[in-house]
C-alpha cells in the first residue's frame, strides 16, 4: 500500500495530577476535608509530590533526517527478494546458488558489505557460523549462520544494542525443507528492517554500538540467536538493550481488521533469568512490573511515539504471544533487557503454512500478503529507538535504594557513566498502582541524592542526561548500603 502520511497530535502521557485532580473535587464533595499538602522536595514543589510531569523525548533533527531517508521500496525489494529464494529453511542447501538458505545468507551477506563499504569504515560485517549437532528439530549436524553487522560506537562502543530478524523461514511441516516456504511476513519483514537499518544508520557516526543481525535457526528452536548471545556473554559484552523484529510484515488481521498505526511490543515481566535471590528481594520488596525490559519498553514509548514514526507502540505486558517465542528470548536467558516487536493482528493463514490454494482461498506467507508501508514505519520506529539509545547515555549501573535504616525519605545512590557529554541525573517516580513513570526530578551531576518521599509508598527510578538532553532508559534501584 501507499504510505500514509497524515497523523494525529503527538501523543502524552496521563500524569498522576489528572487523576488525582478528579479524586480530589470527590473526595472533597463527599467529605468537605482540606486536601493536606504534600512535602516539599529536592526539585521544587507540587500539589502531589516533587518533580515535574514525564513528558515523551521528542526526536532531534538529526533522528528525523535518518528516518526521512528510510526507503519503502528498498524494504519492499528486500523481502520480495528473499521470498524468491524459495524455501529458507534452515535444513535447506547451504550451496545452491539460487534456493535454498545458504544462497539467501550470501545475498544478505553481500548487501551488507555494500553498506558497510558505504560507510567510511564504521560498519563491519561478518558471517558467524558454528555446527548444530542434531538437536530438538535439527536430524543432523547442520551448520547455522548469522549475518552479523556491527556498526562501531565513537565514543561508547563497549555499550551495545541489538536487533535481529531471522531470515531461516518453514512451511506447515516445520520439518519439511523442501516444499516453498517465501517467509515473507515471517520473516523477511524483520530482515528488511535491520538491512535498511544499517544502510541507513551507518550514514553517520554514533556514540554507542548498534549491532543489526539476520540470524537463522530461529523456527528450529532459536538457535542462531542463542549462538549470537552465547557469544555476547562469553565476551563480557555490555548488551543494553535487544529486540526481535519477527513478524512485522502487514497490520490486517484474518477478519480484514487493520490497524496499520500501531505495533506491538512484547516485554516480560518477572525476568527470564532472575536468580533465587532477586526472586526473594522482589517477593519482599516488589519490582515484578520494573524489570530491565519493562524500563527498555517504556523508552521505546518515550522516543518512538511522534509524529516521525507516526506510531503507536502497544506495549503488552507478557515475553511473548501464547505458544509462540522468538529471538528475544535468547538475549533473555542471558540477562540482558530485551523484547519483542510483532505486527498489531496476525493472519494465520499467511504463518507457517504451505503454499496452497483451497476453495479459492490462497493459503502461504507470501510478499502480496504484506504491506510495504506498515514495515517501513515499524523500521521508523526501531530507528528511532536504536538512535536514541545510542546518542543517550548508557542506563545508570549500580542503581541502589538505601536500606541501612528505617526513614521516610528516600536515598538513591548509582554509578557516575563515563559519556563525555554526560551532563546529570533525573530521578523518577510513580505511585506504585502505576504502569509508566509519571514525575521526575532533576538532580544534578551528583551520584546519590535524598527524596523526601518514602519508598515505602512510591517506586523510584534513575536515569542519566546528557548536554543534548538525550535521557537513558530508567534504572530500577536495587535494595542495598
Ligand atoms: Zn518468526
Amino acid at each position: 500500500m501507499s504510505s500514509d502520511e497524515s497523523h494525529g497530535p503527538e501523543p502524552t502521557k496521563p500524569t498522576r495530577r489528572t487523576f488525582l485532580s478528579a479524586a480530589t473535587v470527590t473526595a472533597a464533595a463527599a467529605v468537605t476535608v482540606p486536601m493536606v499538602a504534600a512535602p516539599a522536595s529536592a526539585g521544587g514543589h507540587d500539589d502531589d509530590g516533587p518533580g515535574r510531569p514525564v513528558r515523551p523525548q521528542a526526536p532531534d533533527r538529526e533522528l528525523r533526517r535518518l528516518l526521512d531517508e528510510i526507503d519503502q521500496r528498498r524494504i519492499e525489494a528486500i523481502v520480495r527478494r528473499l521470498a524468491a529464494f524459495g524455501t529458507r529453511h534452515t535444513l535447506s542447501s547451504q550451496d545452491d546458488p539460487v534456493r535454498g538458505i545458504g544462497a539467501a545468507r550470501d545475498w544478505i551477506h553481500e548487501q551488507m558489505r555494500g553498506y558497510a563499504a558505504a560507510s567510511g569504515g564504521r560498519l563491519t560485517v561478518e558471517v558467524q557460523s558454528y555446527i548444530q549437532q542434531p538437536a530438538s528439530r535439527i536430524p543432523v549436524p547442520t551448520r547455522i549462520s548469522n549475518v552479523v553487522a556491527t556498526l562501531r560506537g565513537t565514543t561508547s562502543p563497549g555499550r551495545v544494542y541489538v536487533v535481529t530478524g531471522h531470515y531461516d523461514s518453514r512451511c506447515t511441516d516445520v520439518m519439511d525443507f523442501t516444499s516453498d516456504a517465501p517467509g515473507a511476513d515471517d520473516d523477511a519483514s524483520g530482515v528488511a528492517l535491520l538491512m535498511e537499518l544499517a544502510r541507513v544508520m551507518s550514514k553517520r557516526p554514533i556514540e554507542a554500538t548498534v549491532v543489526f543481525a539476520a540470524v537463522a535457526g530461529e523456527e528450529q528452536n532459536l538457535y542462531g540467536s542463542t549462538y549470537l548471545a552465547q557469544q555476547y556473554k562469553a565476551a563480557g559484552t555490555d548488551i543494553q538493550g535487544m529486540f526481535s523484529c519477527d513478524i512485522i510484515g502487514s497490520s490486517t488481521a484474518d477478519d480484514g481488521t487493520r490497524d496499520p498505526r500501531s505495533v506491538r511490543l512484547f516485554a516480560e515481566g518477572v525476568p527470564t533469568s532472575e536468580t533465587p535471590g532477586q526472586a526473594s528481594t522482589r517477593q519482599s520488596v516488589g519490582g515484578e512490573n520494573d524489570s530491565p525490559s519493562r524500563q527498555l519498553a517504556r523508552f521505546v514509548s518515550d522516543v518512538a511515539e511522534n509524529s516521525a514514526t507516526g506510531m503507536n507502540v502497544r506495549v503488552v505486558y507478557r515475553r511473548d504471544r501464547y505458544l509462540r517465542g522468538s529471538d528475544h528470548i535468547a538475549f533473555l536467558r542471558e540477562g540482558w533487557p530485551a523484547g519483542r516487536f510483532t505486527e498489531p493482528n496476525e493472519d494465520f493463514a499467511h504463518q507457517h503454512q504451505d503454499v496452497r490454494v483451497v476453495d479459492g482461498k490462497q493459503f502461504g506467507d507470501l510478499p502480496e500478503f504484506c504491506d510495504f508501508g506498515y514495515i517501513t514505519r515499524v523500521t521508523k520506529v526501531n530507528g528511532a529507538v536504536l538512535y536514541s539509545l545510542a546518542q543517550a547515555p548508557g542506563t545508570p549501573k549500580r542503581a541502589t535504594i538505601v536500606t541501612t535504616n528505617l526513614t521516610n525519605d528516600t536515598e538513591l545512590r548509582w554509578d557516575r557513566g563515563t559519556e563525555p557529554d554526560l551532563a546529570g541525573y533525573e530521578v523518577l517516580w510513580r505511585e506504585t498502582t502505576a504502569s509508566e513513570w509519571t514525575h521526575v526530578i532533576e538532580v544534578g551531576d551528583v551520584t546519590t541524592v535524598t527524596i523526601n518521599l518514602s519508598k515505602d509508598n512510591v517506586f523510584f527510578g534513575i536515569r542519566a542526561v546528557d548536554r543534548d538532553g538525550h535521557r537513558s532508559p530508567v534504572a530500577f534501584p536495587q535494595p542495598g548500603s
